[in-house]
């Protein structure tokens, strides 16, 4: 239990950040952590009060799924989180959210092509749409997995909201935040029906190109949450 208490506890916070913060929406939404060169991850349990958790209340579950620690059932979606962390090892922190201007967009299904430099530099080239599937359910798990495979950091899942990777838990709550700010700023300008402007291609390339370059060294292990 020791071993993983400051996980725990950082997953804790994490949570409720994003909660104050407007992101999760009582209990919608999941977030989990999955140290480098470790074969567990911790998740947010299913149903529960971001504001109530305490650090016993996270899930500590190995990449078969099987629960090792907690009580409490893990949230429905740590077969998908579980199956990002595969397709993904540049990924160690996941975070899915409802948040209200991403899901906008996956209604209308509108990826968000590059619009601005923060934006490739953290989210990837685009912020594509990921088709429907019903939540909790192994199709659902397969399709994202499927999808994420592009290198991207934020994704918009169908009728459903966003999914927003980190090379660590900060990492991750930066890029909602930036995910947000674009969706909000994109449905703005897409309802002015004139045409919306992206960058030039040779400065998507660059910022992309040093996204890359963050996400080899995370897969080696090499940033950890002392960040850039
Ligand atoms: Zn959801």
């Amino acid at each position: 239990m020791q071993e993983y208490l400051e996980l725990k506890e950082q997953l804790v916070a994490s949570a409720q950040e994003l909660t104050q913060k407007g992101y999760l929406m009582a209990t919608g939404g999941n977030i989990s952590i999955h140290p480098a060169n470790s074969e567990v991850f911790v998740i947010t349990p299913s149903n529960f009060d971001y504001m109530k958790m305490k650090p016993q209340d996270v899930c500590l579950l190995d990449m078969s799924l099987n629960q090792l620690e907690g009580e409490l059932k893990p949230s429905v979606e740590a077969g998908m989180h579980c199956e990002i962390y595969k397709a993904r090892p540049d990924v160690h922190a996941i975070v899915h959210t409802h948040q209200v201007y991403a899901s906008a967009l996956t209604l209308i299904k509108a990826p968000i092509p590059a619009l601005f430099d923060e934006q490739v530099r953290f989210l990837g080239r685009s912020v594509e749409i990921i088709p429907y599937a019903p939540s909790g359910t192994g199709m659902l798990s397969g399709t994202v997995a499927k999808h994420v495979r592009g290198h991207n950091n934020a994704y918009l899942m169908q009728n459903h909201g966003a999914l927003v990777f980190g090379h660590d838990m900060e990492r991750a709550i930066h890029n909602v935040e930036i995910l947000e700010k674009c969706s909000l700023a994109y449905l703005i300008a897409l309802c002015s029906e004139q045409k919306v402007n992206k960058i030039p291609l040779a400065v998507r390339e660059i910022a992309f190109s040093k996204l890359r370059k963050d996400q080899k060294k995370s897969q080696q292990g090499e940033i950890n949450s002392a960040g850039e």
